[in-house]
C-alpha cells in the first residue's frame, strides 16, 4: 500500500515480515494482518492569534477492528506523516494484544510544532481536529489518548468537543484526561512507572543491583521524566537526560527534582546548571547500565548500535530501534532489550482501566490501578521471556510473536465476511 510509504512504516512492516516468516504465517493471512483497516486525513483551518488562517494536516489510522474498538494516542509534532501514524497504529495492535486488551491499534497526529503555538491556538486546532474526526470515532469505535506533544488538557478539549456534539457528557471518548472529568488515577504516570517496573524486573533477572546502576534517558517529557523518577526511586543513579534541545550529562548524578522545576519553568532542559551539555547523539553513547530512549522513533540505528554502552535497552518510545540496529544488537548478547510494545505498554493498560471506569461510572483507587497494572505487566514480561528462551529468539521477536499471533487467531476464528 503505497499511501503509507515512510521509513517508519517500512520498519514496522520489516518487523512484521520477520515474525510472519518465522511462524510461517500464510501469505493471505499476512496481508489481512499487516495493512491498516481504515485511515483518514483531514485539512484543519485554524484562526491564529495574529489574525491569519493557517491550514494544518491531521491523520487518524485504525489498524484492525477484530478485537474491539481501536485505541491509540494523538501526536503533535512537525514530522507527523500518514505512514508514521500507520506504523504507530500497527505497533499499538500488537501491544494491545500482548497485554490481552480488547482493542485494535490506532494512532493519530497533526503536523504542527506545539512549542510554537499558543494555548488558544492549540485549543482551536484540537477542537477542529475532533470535529473533523466525529464520523470516524466513538467510545465503542476508536478512543484517543495523549502521545508526544499532547497532554491531559488536549484530551479535555477533545472530550468537551465530542460531548457538545452528542449533547451529553461522554468521558469514555478519550483516555488520559484530567481526573476531575473522569480520568483515572495513575494514568499520567502509568507509562513511565511501567517502564520503571519492567526495568527493575529485568535488573533482577540479569543480576544488576539498582544501587550500583546508572541510567541515561533520552526525552524528558511525560514518559521519560516519570521513568527517570521511577528508576531513581528504585535507587538507580540518573547520569544523562535530554530533550529536543540536546542532552545533559553528570557522572555524579543529575538532581531530577531541581531539573523538573527548571524544565517546568523554562519548557526546556537547555541551560540547566547541574550538568554539562552533550548532543542527543553523544547522550545515546554514554556509559551506563540502563539506556532509555523515550522520545522519537529510529534513534538506535545501524550507525550507533555497536557504540551504545548499556546492559539494558528499555524502549520507552515507540520504534526507537531500527531493524538494521536489531541485527547488530542480536550479536551483542550482553544487552537485554525490553522491546517497545512491552516496555511502554503501561500507558495503554491504564488507558484501558480508565475506559472501563468511565463506562461503568465506577472509579478505582490509585493502589487498585497500580496493582492491576503491575500484574498485567508481570504476566506479559514472563510470557515474552519464556517464549524468547524456549525459541532462542530475541525479546522483540518474542513480544511481537505473542501480539501478532493473538490477532491472527482472532481473525481466523471470526472468519471473513461475507
Ligand atoms: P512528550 O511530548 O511528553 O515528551 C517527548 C520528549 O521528547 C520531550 O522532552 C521532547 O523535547 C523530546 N524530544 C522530541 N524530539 C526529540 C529528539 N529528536 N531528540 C531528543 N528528544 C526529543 O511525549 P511522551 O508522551 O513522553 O512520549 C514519548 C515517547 O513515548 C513517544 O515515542 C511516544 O509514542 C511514547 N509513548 C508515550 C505514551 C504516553 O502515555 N504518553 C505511551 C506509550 C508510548
Amino acid at each position: 500500500m503505497d499511501i503509507y510509504d515512510h521509513p517508519t512504516f517500512r520498519m514496522a512492516c520489516q518487523q512484521f515480515d520477520r515474525v510472519a516468516e518465522y511462524w510461517q504465517i500464510p501469505a493471505d493471512e499476512q496481508a489481512r494482518l499487516k495493512f491498516p483497516k481504515r485511515s483518514m486525513t483531514v485539512a484543519l483551518p485554524v484562526h491564529m492569534d495574529d489574525g491569519r488562517t493557517k491550514v494544518f494536516t491531521g491523520h487518524r489510522v485504525q489498524h484492525h477492528l477484530t478485537l474491539g474498538p481501536t485505541k491509540g494516542g494523538l501526536r503533535y509534532h512537525p514530522a507527523v506523516a500518514l505512514g508514521e501514524v500507520a506504523a504507530l497504529a500497527m505497533w499499538m495492535s500488537w501491544k494491545c494484544a500482548l497485554a490481552g486488551l480488547p482493542y485494535g491499534g490506532a494512532k493519530g497526529g497533526i503536523a504542527c510544532d506545539p512549542l510554537h503555538l499558543s494555548q488558544t491556538e492549540l485549543e482551536r486546532l484540537t477542537r477542529r481536529y475532533t470535529q473533523e474526526m466525529i464520523p470516524f470515532i466513538g467510545e465503542k469505535v476508536d478512543v484517543m489518548a495523549p502521545d508526544m506533544g499532547t497532554n491531559e488538557q488536549t484530551m479535555a478539549w477533545m472530550m468537551d468537543t465530542y460531548s457538545v456534539h452528542t449533547g451529553y457528557t461522554v468521558p469514555s471518548i478519550v483516555t488520559g484526561k484530567p481526573v476531575s472529568i473522569g480520568g483515572s488515577l495513575g494514568r499520567r504516570e502509568s507509562t513511565g512507572r511501567g517502564v520503571g517496573y519492567l526495568i527493575n524486573r529485568t535488573m533482577d533477572t540479569i543480576g544488576l543491583e539498582p544501587g550500583h546502576s546508572r541510567a541515561v534517558v533520552q526525552g524528558f517529557g511525560n514518559v521519560g521524566s516519570v521513568a527517570a523518577f521511577s528508576l531513581a526511586k528504585y535507587g538507580v543513579k540518573i547520569v544523562g537526560v535530554s530533550d529536543v534541545s540536546g542532552g545533559l550529562h553528570n557522572a555524579a548524578g543529575i538532581d531530577l527534582w531541581e531539573l523538573e522545576k527548571y524544565a517546568a519553568a523554562k519548557r526546556t532542559i537547555a541551560g540547566f546548571a547541574g550538568a554539562e551539555h552533550v548532543t542527543n547523539e553523544q547522550l545515546l553513547e554514554l556509559p551506563c547500565e540502563i539506556l532509555v530512549p523515550a522520545a522519537m522513533e529510529r534513534q538506535i540505528t545501524g550507525g550507533n548500535a555497536a557504540k551504545i554502552k548499556c546492559r539494558i535497552l528499555a524502549e520507552a518510545a515507540n520504534g526507537p530501534t531500527t531493524p538494521e540496529a536489531d541485527v547488530i544488537l542480536d550479536q551483542r548478547e550482553e544487552i537485554f532489550i525490553l522491546p517497545d510494545i512491552l516496555c511502554n505498554a503501561g500507558g495503554v493498560i491504564v488507558s484501558y482501566f480508565e475506559w472501563v471506569q468511565d463506562l461503568q461510572s465506577f472509579f478505582w483507587t490509585e493502589t487498585e490501578v497500580m496493582d492491576k497494572l503491575f500484574r498485567i505487566l508481570e504476566g506479559a514480561f514472563l510470557q515474552v521471556l519464556a517464549l524468547s528462551r524456549k525459541q532462542k529468539v530475541s525479546m522483540r521477536m518474542a513480544a511481537l510473536s505473542v501480539g501478532i499471533k493473538r490477532v491472527q487467531e482472532a481473525k481466523k476464528i471470526r472468519g471473513l465476511f461475507p
